[in-house]
């Protein structure tokens, strides 16, 4: 076990052991990373890092206390609802991240809910939808009815119909869905649940900061914000396309009297009457004020011309994507974010996207179907053209490496652990999956290669199990093992 160092070390020797911890990161400055990162350019991050450290150590959870970060939040709040067809009445909040800006609308939603007599609310969900609504469901015990989308992987709205009770509070739809970069059916969505006098949440965590702007350089964009009736809540990430710093995303309400139900009070503490508009208690100033600090840099059109650069650079890509036999990008994506699936039995997508991790490309691989994810932002634009022609490479090289024979034993040892899974009871089942990971070469961290990893997690039916996998692994990474070798020596 690590523990506290007896005596401290000086600023320096700290701060070159974590620049040279770095390196063992996904390097994401040169484009390769196609997540987790938004990037402006150079003089923009520096900015944005002055904007952070002008209110490093000011804290939002009092707002009497700091009137200036309540100003801040009150002005990029009306900002960003304008931007979305928003009027006076609408209002909102920033949060940490889009996760906690969904977390409060389903909240939100419960407490709707409970105030009209239903005692155990539910939601109806495109399977499309982000994962953040199944931890809102799992956390706010909140029933959530997962159905499938179309065939273009826009939600189905007869599927969602047919989902609704009389429990139902909430129906979500995306602006744009993750996986696959559409946007969802939302007036017909937003109509259904005005009919049914519910609730209608749009997720536009990515899209938020970017349609309004893709709209506006004469991109088709189906409606999807404020200005759509029906519509009474949408959450918009600061920190991905308004390219803010991370810790800043905005949940709004088409009335005052809906975010009531977010809020939480508590007046009977010795420590004072408490209440707090969102999950977290401390509100860190910094990422207030950079959310801030950016929408005045940038302006109208300084985002869309960020916009117009990272469209012109999604055109390209998709383009150059579709030109590569065997490869293309599923369904018609409304902005930058897309996937990349094969359209032949000889290319595994997973292995592609193996021989571009060998290269220094990072992608997120995605299941059902099974693809790799880009979100193109302007960080990417410059490595458009080497991109490209490593994929090709990539495609070249799987087709080259196929091997039909291999490929039907692991599809059908895949068939087997699936029907195996199926009639054995859950211990045995669980224990036959940990036995399969073993052999992956999963035991105690990723392997390198990692196609038949994805492969096989990808087609096991017992969800039950790879979850308690995913979970098993995650529990591992969050530990100090013994033996871990220390990022500063130890001292003597
Ligand atoms: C990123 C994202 C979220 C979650 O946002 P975090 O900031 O990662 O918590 C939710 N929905 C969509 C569509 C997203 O892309």
């Amino acid at each position: 076990m690590k523990s506290l160092p007896r005596k401290g070390r000086s600023s320096n020797e700290v701060l070159d052991a974590m620049r040279d911890l770095k390196k063992e990161d996904v390097q994401w400055e040169d484009g390769r990373v196609w997540c987790l990162v938004f990037h402006a350019g150079d003089e923009i991050s520096q900015f944005l890092k002055e904007a952070y450290t002008t209110y490093f150590s000011e804290n939002a959870l009092n707002p009497t206390a700091f009137p200036s970060l309540k100003r801040m939040e009150n002005e990029v709040v009306s900002m960003a609802t304008r931007l979305l067809g928003g009027n006076d009445y609408t209002v909102g909040n920033l949060t940490t991240g889009g996760t906690e800006s969904i977390l409060m609308a389903v909240k939100t939603a419960r407490e709707w809910g409970r105030d009209r007599g239903i005692k155990k609310p539910e939601m109806v969900v495109p399977t499309s939808a982000h994962p953040a609504f199944d931890k809102a469901a799992h956390y706010f015990d909140v029933k959530i009815a997962r159905v499938p989308v179309d065939k273009d992987f826009k939600a189905s709205v007869s599927a969602m119909r047919k989902a609704i009770n009389k429990r139902t509070v909430l129906l979500v739809a995306s602006a744009p869905q993750y996986p696959q970069g559409v946007v969802d059916p939302i007036q017909d969505i937003a109509r259904l649940a005005s009919k049914k006098g519910i609730l209608c949440h749009v997720d536009a965590c990515v899209g938020g900061m970017m349609l309004p702007f893709v709209r506006d350089l004469g991109y088709e964009v189906p409606p999807f914000d404020f200005s759509v009736p029906g519509v009474t809540s949408i959450s918009a990430d600061l920190h991905k396309y308004g390219y803010a710093a991370k810790g800043a995303s905005l949940v709004m309400y088409n009335s005052p009297e809906l975010r009531k139900y977010q809020y939480f009070a508590y007046t009977d503490w010795p420590g004072g009457i408490y209440v707090s508009p969102t999950m977290t208690g401390t509100r860190p100033g910094g990422a207030i004020a950079a959310a801030w600090a950016i929408m005045h840099r940038l302006g109208f059109d300084g985002y869309r011309e960020i916009a117009q650069k990272v469209m012109q650079a999604r055109d390209k890509i998709r383009d150059g994507i579709n030109a590569i036999p065997g490869i293309r990008v599923p369904g018609t994506p409304h902005m930058s974010v897309m996937c990349i699936v094969s359209d032949r039995a000889d290319v595994n997508i997973y292995e592609v996207g193996d021989n571009m991790s060998a290269k220094g490309w990072h992608m997120d691989r995605q299941q059902d179907p099974d693809s790799l994810h880009l979100t193109l932002n302007f960080g990417h634009i410059e490595a458009a053209d080497e991109f490209l022609s490593d994929l090709e490479d990539a495609v070249a090289a799987a087709r080259s490496t196929y091997d039909p024979e291999a490929a039907k034993k692991e599809r059908r040892r895949n068939m087997l652990m699936k029907g195996a899974l199926k009639i054995l009871p859950g211990p045995v089942a669980t224990k036959a999956t940990e036995l399969g990971t073993k052999i992956m070469g999963m035991d105690g961290g990723l392997p390198n290669r990692t196609a038949a990893m994805y492969g096989m997690m990808a087609s096991l039916p017992n969800r039950g199990d790879v979850e308690s996998i995913v979970i098993d692994l995650l529990d591992k990474m969050t530990r100090h093992e013994p033996g871990t070798k220390p990022i500063l020596p130890e001292e003597e």
